[in-house]
């Protein structure tokens, strides 16, 4: 509006000084009167006028333009200028770690975040090139993001490196790196931004470490086992390699456990776990299941029998004493061996195979290893029919007792018998008592079989005192499975009650490991028993650890001293000294001594000189069936005489 209101003024100006030059210069009117003279000079002094207005007019316009225009460029730079400021502000007082980066990794601008995180002065880092202070391995990688920055892919790029300071320490950083281009869009330098991810990455390498490894000994555990065997099972296939699986537990650890207390066991677990990744190589593998129980992963075997100096070393490492909170500790360990190919295909196959030698190992004797063969798979399948058959035989009135008699040294009188299990079986006729006992005990049939032990040896000496034998005793074994029975008591009371025998020709036998797997319990148990008015008997005395200094602690009635140290007591002073000990502080106990396994004259003569009270053996028969016993009740042996009421009803 305003130039169009100039250039009116202009255009009015030019048409009146116009009409003056053609009034006073038109040769048509060379004589003007005067009147019109001084008009038309009048009218050209406002024409001149009007420019003169005008030409004011447009420099004032003008003026005001650039005024204008100044203000804006002014407004402009201080915009910029606290843009500027902002930017400085946030660079340098914010807590990230920031930098500017040229194109080919050299800083050309740190803050002092970053300069405190990675302990270089900023004069230092805007010397050196930001992609040196990462992990070399990582710069490939980085390449190709970078490339893909360049290309316009993507427009920030986002890692994780391990970073090097000043110091040489080496920390965890996440780091964004943003491309910045120039008006033309042509790349002109890197933003990065570092964070210090160090605590994060710790925290994570922990989980995924507790996630891999057993907490007590550090060791693998089965999850890392689980992932080590798929690893290595890959490796061997291809390169048609060997490897050896150990699967070892540690012997009797539960009784120690209960023995020393569970800290000491965990103490003891930890040594023999340092113990054992010493014995193999780095390339090895030792992990823990749980509880006592390792499986060692050889890899690479040539000869089996490399492995089998590493097993024995392994025996060798554990049996070296242990010493905890001041207590020496020897222990021993079983191994069973599988190898794969040839055993087992995979972690199960080789877990299995592996499993069965240990057993045979345990079997063996413990404290020995044992290769996996074909034939222990037999042996496990046969074992899966003999616990079939097993649970067949009560129907089937395939069990039966036999009895064996003990007689009182000094009267020669048979003071009682002990009743032992015996399977008529043409299948199984080998298996021993202790075997069925066993199995009966891990297949839970040893409850029903011991009721039916229990009633058969009461109902038996039912008999033997209706028929005259009226002192006569009756010894039942006992398992730790049946002291763990809640109603054990109430069943012995209803069988003695039922099948109508005074409680006190009743005796219990029960084994000293019984008494260390379990002691709370099982001195429960015996409490309840004494209080029914039943006999105690400790049996196989000598082989656990219940010591001779603990017998005080029992109320028991008998001491049955173990068949392995009779059997010596005459070629052997060790097991002579023992059992004269035993016999010795029993008797001063109040405790009846009774030696078990008595075979020959010269046993019975040192035990009688010994001073043992009664004994249980060959010398004066096997274990012999009803018929035959109510016979040997009868007409006893030379060396031992009948009870006096049975002598009355001997014809
Ligand atoms: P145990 O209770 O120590 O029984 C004594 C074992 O020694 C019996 O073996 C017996 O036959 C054997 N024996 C007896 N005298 C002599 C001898 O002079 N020389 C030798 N060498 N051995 C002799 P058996 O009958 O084979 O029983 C073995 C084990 O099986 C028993 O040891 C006991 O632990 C267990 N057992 C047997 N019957 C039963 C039972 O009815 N219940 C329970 N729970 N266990 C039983
Ligand atoms: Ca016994
Ligand atoms: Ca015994």
């Amino acid at each position: 509006m305003k130039r169009i209101s100039s250039a009116t003024w202009i255009g009015l100006a030019v048409v009146v000084v116009g009409s003056i030059l053609f009034i006073e210069f038109n040769p048509y009117n060379p004589a003007g009167s005067g009147f019109a003279k001084t008009t038309l000079y009048l009218g050209y002094c406002a024409g001149l006028l009007l420019l003169t207005l005008a030409l004011l007019r447009l420099i004032t316009l003008e003026r005001r333009k650039i005024t204008e225009l100044d203000s804006e460029k002014r407004s402009t730079e201080i915009q910029l200028h606290e843009e500027k400021n902002r930017f400085q502000i946030m660079f340098e007082q914010t807590n990230n770690c920031v930098a500017l980066v040229s194109l080919d990794g050299r800083f050309t601008r740190v803050n002092q975040s970053l300069c405190e995180l990675l302990g270089y002065s900023e004069s230092e880092l805007l010397v050196m090139n930001y992609f040196y202070l990462l992990n070399q391995n990582d710069l490939n990688n980085l390449q190709i993001s970078i490339h893909e920055l360049l290309e316009n892919k993507t427009n920030t790029h986002e890692s994780e490196h391990e970073c090097f300071k000043k110091n040489g320490e080496v920390i965890w950083i996440k780091t964004s790196l943003s491309l910045m281009r120039d008006h033309t869009g042509k790349p002109n330098y890197y933003i990065v931004q570092l964070q210090n991810i160090t605590m994060q990455k710790k925290a994570e390498e922990r989980l995924h470490h507790m996630a891999y490894h057993d907490a007590l000994t550090g060791l693998a555990n089965r999850n890392k086992l689980e992932q080590f065997i798929t690893h290595l099972l890959a490796v061997a296939k291809r390169a048609h390699q060997c490897f050896a699986l150990l699967f070892l537990d540690l012997d009797g650890f539960k009784n120690i456990n209960d023995t020393i207390g569970h800290d000491a066991g965990d103490l003891l677990l930890q040594v023999i776990a340092e113990r054992l990744r010493n014995t193999v190589r780095t390339t090895d593998m030792v992990a823990r299941l749980g509880g006592d129980e390792f499986v060692l992963l050889i890899t690479d075997v040539k000869r089996s029998e490399d492995v089998a100096v590493i097993a024995q070393k392994i025996l060798d490492n554990v049996l070296q004493a242990i010493v905890i909170k001041s207590h020496e500790i020897y222990i021993t360990t079983s191994v069973g061996i599988s190898i794969y190919p040839d055993d087992g295909e995979n972690l199960q196959g080789l877990m299995k195979n592996a499993d069965l030698a240990l057993y045979r190992a345990k079997e063996q004797g413990r404290n020995n290893y044992q290769f996996y063969t074909q034939e222990m798979t037999g042996r496990a399948q046969e074992k899966l029919a003999l616990k079939n058959a097993l649970g067949h035989a009560i129907s089937k009135n395939e069990f039966i007792l036999y009895y064996q008699p003990k007689m009182d040294i000094r009267s020669h009188r048979i003071t009682g018998v002990e009743a032992l299990l015996r399977w008529k079986n043409n299948e199984f006729k080998d298996i021993t008592p202790d075997e069925i006992i066993a199995l009966a005990e891990e297949s839970g049939l040893i409850i029903p079989v011991s009721e039916w032990i229990l009633r058969t040896a009461c109902k038996q000496l039912r008999k033997w005192h209706d028929a005259g034998f009226t002192s006569l005793t009756m010894a039942v074994n006992c398992t730790a499975r049946q002291f763990k029975q809640s109603t054990f008591i109430d069943d012995v009371l209803a069988v003695i009650t039922e099948i109508g025998i005074p409680s006190i020709f009743l005796e219990i036998e029960i084994t000293e490991s019984m008494i260390m797997k379990d002691p709370e319990n099982t001195l429960r148990i015996l409490d309840a028993l004494k209080a029914l008015g039943v006999k105690i008997a400790i049996d196989d005395f000598g082989t656990g650890y219940w010591s001779i200094g603990n017998l005080r602690k029992l109320s028991v009635d008998k001491i049955k001293i173990d068949k392995t140290f009779i059997k010596q007591v005459t070629v052997d002073d060790t097991s002579a000294d023992i059992t004269s000990a035993i016999i010795a502080m029993v008797n001063k106990l109040g405790i009846i001594s009774v030696a078990e396994g008595v075979e020959t004259q010269e046993q019975y003569d040192f035990l009688a000189h010994e001073g043992c009270r009664e004994i249980q053996g060959y010398y004066l028969t096997k274990p012999i069936p009803e018929e035959m016993m109510t016979d040997f009740l009868k007409h006893p042996v030379p060396a031992a005489e009948s009870t006096d009421d049975a002598d009355k009803v001997t014809p």
